[in-house]
């Protein structure tokens, strides 16, 4: 083991404390939580063992970072303090047998919410001033910027509260609203946040407030500043008075026993990714008020409370390759191979980068380290570089070299990697395709879709077996998945393929055969036809029908645009699709259609407005006219063909009228129907 010297713990020291800068006063972190955590920990081991070292701006003995310029500061009346953190149930225990032989009431767990602390002061029940935690003792006035943030009640009820009120609570930015921040900086050419507790304390910390109120930022209140007399004698009994007072509070539960705490963690983790919001753990409290006093403070954080940490939703690690993916539709989209990490239980090794400019806007280059984020179920992403050494621009500059540029620089393949076809670049510039349509990476991908759980849906045949078909010579195209057969022998004799094996796929593939329309359509994969827009044809077309539709006929379908119809009529009309299709059918294909509905255009093409009272429910009528092919939309336009008026009918018959559209009473709808 490497001694440890006082300068290994002075450079430690320093490392920690620009991190830390990085993280709390600039909010671009230049590492992970995990590892600045697990590096204060260390940090803390080595003081222990050797007191003499300490240096008093140790990060140990600090709360926060240094203050940004340009805000005013502020004291706090009382100390904003840090959380003892605790990563193992061991520890959780040695707190709970702590402050369980001194204080024999109970503990409150709530949600740890990951934004940052702000304290509000209320004069009177006004909202008069805000301010962020900043070092605990000085924080950065934000008045005008946490007035923006919509669940913060300007004014609260002044008879309930005292004369100086303060409130203090975590401010966040939801995931949805984090990743459309991130998107929009993206598209401006601004570096993304490396999660959204960053983001919140990037969106908080405006000079320009305006910033700050589109920014979406949230609130929730867990505490108050308490000199003299509580309102209330528990913590949970504040969430109730705080929510009676109009703030949001986090989720909480009571526990009296340690036994009681572990199925409240194992809920709140499998909960996680519902929230909506990120948590970065629970908070363990002493719910009774005289119980905190009598637990008391230690140098930076309460003796009465700890946050137990759950697993990081982003760790860092090195963008080792990137490799170039040809999908069913020609799309090549990058895939980044990362250096093996795990997080939030599975371990990650591969993330999608969608396209070229993501990884441009993103300054991603060979042997960055990067930001991997997982929120909830969704696949990991890179969210942005971490401690870059080169900017975008300068990647940008590099990637222009001709020859020399140099091979750390992401750049975009010219050619198709499987079969070798000049790549093209649809309309919109972004996505890269391969157009060979007998390109052996698209046709994998198609037999793989055709296959799969919402087409097809034949057990035992995934990606695997696919490509070891298609290698083999055996599946060529997907209409060859049903002459699999006559391959059997061959595929017998193969490692892995045991008799019981075989007939298993065989017999998964000959019920296969009975298939339902909508699963046919969608398995065939045709452009811009996905499960919805299978299943709304296969309620009004046989496969015959729709392989004869005109582009004319499939618009008068709800949904059906112009690029959908010349879609499904250039799919049909395609040889070598037709082809496919009647050798699917002459290998017994029966294809099950929906209950139909009958298909009528009388109507087709029309446009209604429905408005004022008719004799039935308005959705009777709206029903009726898209069963007969026609539309209804909400306002009356030049587009609309008849405005269906009922009594008391309102501006949208004088619109009508102003545009010279048809008014019809239901007599004149009724006959509008029996005469076409
Ligand atoms: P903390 O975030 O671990 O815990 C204290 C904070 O939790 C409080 O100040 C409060 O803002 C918040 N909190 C949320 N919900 C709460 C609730 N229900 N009750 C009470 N408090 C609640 O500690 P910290 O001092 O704010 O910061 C340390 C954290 O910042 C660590 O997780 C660390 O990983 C991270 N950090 C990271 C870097 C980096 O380089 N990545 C650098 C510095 C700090």
């Amino acid at each position: 083991m490497k001694i440890l010297t006082q300068r290994d713990y002075e450079e430690l020291v320093q490392e920690l404390s620009r991190a830390s800068t990085a993280y709390h006063t600039l909010d671009a972190p230049v590492m992970s939580d995990v590892d600045y955590d697990m590096k204060m920990r260390e940090l803390r081991a080595i003081e222990t063992e050797h007191p003499d070292w300490k240096v008093k701006h140790s990060p140990t003995m600090r709360v926060g970072g240094p203050l940004r310029d340009g805000f005013k500061k502020v004291t706090h009346p009382r100390r904003m303090t840090s959380l003892e953190d605790a990563f193992t149930a061991e520890e959780v225990r040695a707190f709970f047998e702590r402050l369980k032989m001194e204080l024999p009431r109970g503990f409150i767990v709530e949600q740890k919410i990951d934004g940052l602390a702000v304290s509000i002061l209320y004069r009177n029940g006004r909202f008069v001033q805000a301010a962020t935690r900043g070092d605990g003792e000085i924080g950065e006035e934000v008045t005008q910027n946490v007035a923006t943030v919509k669940n913060i009640p300007l004014m609260l009820d002044a008879a309930q509260v005292p004369a100086e009120f303060e409130v203090r609570g975590e401010v966040y930015l939801p995931e949805a609203s984090f990743q459309k921040l991130n998107a929009d900086r993206l598209a401006a050419g601004d570096a993304p946040f490396a999660n959204p507790r960053n983001a919140a304390a990037g969106s908080l910390r405006q000079l320009d407030p305006k910033v700050t109120a589109g920014r979406d930022l949230k609130f929730f209140a867990y505490g108050i500043g308490m000199d003299g007399a509580p309102p209330v004698a528990t913590q949970s009994a504040l969430h109730d008075f705080l929510r009676r007072l109009g703030f949001s509070t986090p989720d909480f539960t009571l526990v009296d026993t340690i036994d009681h705490l572990a199925p409240v963690i194992e809920k709140t983790i499998a909960a996680r990714g519902e929230l909506g919001y990120d948590i970065d753990g629970l908070v363990i409290k002493l719910d009774s008020f005289a119980e905190q006093e009598i637990a008391g403070f230690l140098t930076r954080t309460p003796r009465w409370a700890i946050a137990y940490k759950l697993p990081a939703q982003e760790k860092s690690t090195i963008l080792e390759k990137v490799d170039w993916q040809v999908g069913r539709t020609g799309v090549v989209t990058p895939v980044a191979r990362l250096k093996k990490i795990e997080l939030m239980g599975t371990m990650v090794e591969n993330a999608t980068l969608h396209n070229m400019e993501e990884i441009e806007r993103k300054g991603l280059y060979l042997g960055a380290e990067v930001f991997v984020r997982r929120a909830g179920d969704v696949i990991p992403e890179v969210v942005s570089t971490a401690n870059a050494t080169y900017s975008p621009q300068e990647l940008a500059a590099f990637s222009l070299a001709g020859d020399n540029v140099p091979s750390f620089v992401i750049i975009p393949p010219k050619e198709c990697p499987e079969c070798h076809t000049p790549l093209t670049r649809d309309a919109d510039k972004v996505a890269l395709r391969c157009p060979n349509p007998a390109c052996p990476a698209r046709v994998v991908e198609s037999i793989i879709h055709f296959a799969s759980r919402k087409g097809f849906n034949i057990d035992g045949l995934g990606d695997k077996q696919v490509e070891f078909f298609h290698e083999k010579g055996w599946l060529k195209s997907v209409a060859d998945i049903f002459r699999l057969k006559d391959w059997s022998m061959w595929l017998m004799g193969q490692k892995g393929w045991g008799e019981k094996s075989v007939y298993n796929l065989l017999d998964a593939i000959e019920k296969a055969k009975t298939v339902k329309f909508q699963n046919m359509l969608f398995a065939l994969g045709i452009p811009e036809v996905g499960e919805f827009m299978a299943g709304e044809l296969a309620k009004r077309f046989t496969l015959d029908e729709l392989m004869r539709a005109t582009e004319a006929e499939l618009l008068t379908i709800d949904g059906v645009g112009g690029v959908v119809a010349q879609a499904i009529v250039a799919y049909f009309g395609n040889e070598v699709n037709r082809r496919e299709i009647e050798r699917m059918r002459a290998d017994g294909l029966n294809i099950v259609y929906p209950e139909k509905v009958a298909f009528d255009a009388t109507l087709a093409g029309l446009v209604f407005v429905i408005t004022g009272e008719l004799s039935k429910p308005r959705d009777e009528f709206k029903q009726l006219i898209e069963s007969k092919g026609g539309r209804v939309t909400g306002s009356v336009s030049k587009k609309t063909s008849y405005v269906l008026a009922g009594i008391d009918p309102g501006s949208k018959l004088d619109k009508a009228k102003e545009l010279g559209i048809p008014v019809l009473d239901e007599a004149g709808f009724n006959a509008l129907i029996a005469g076409r």
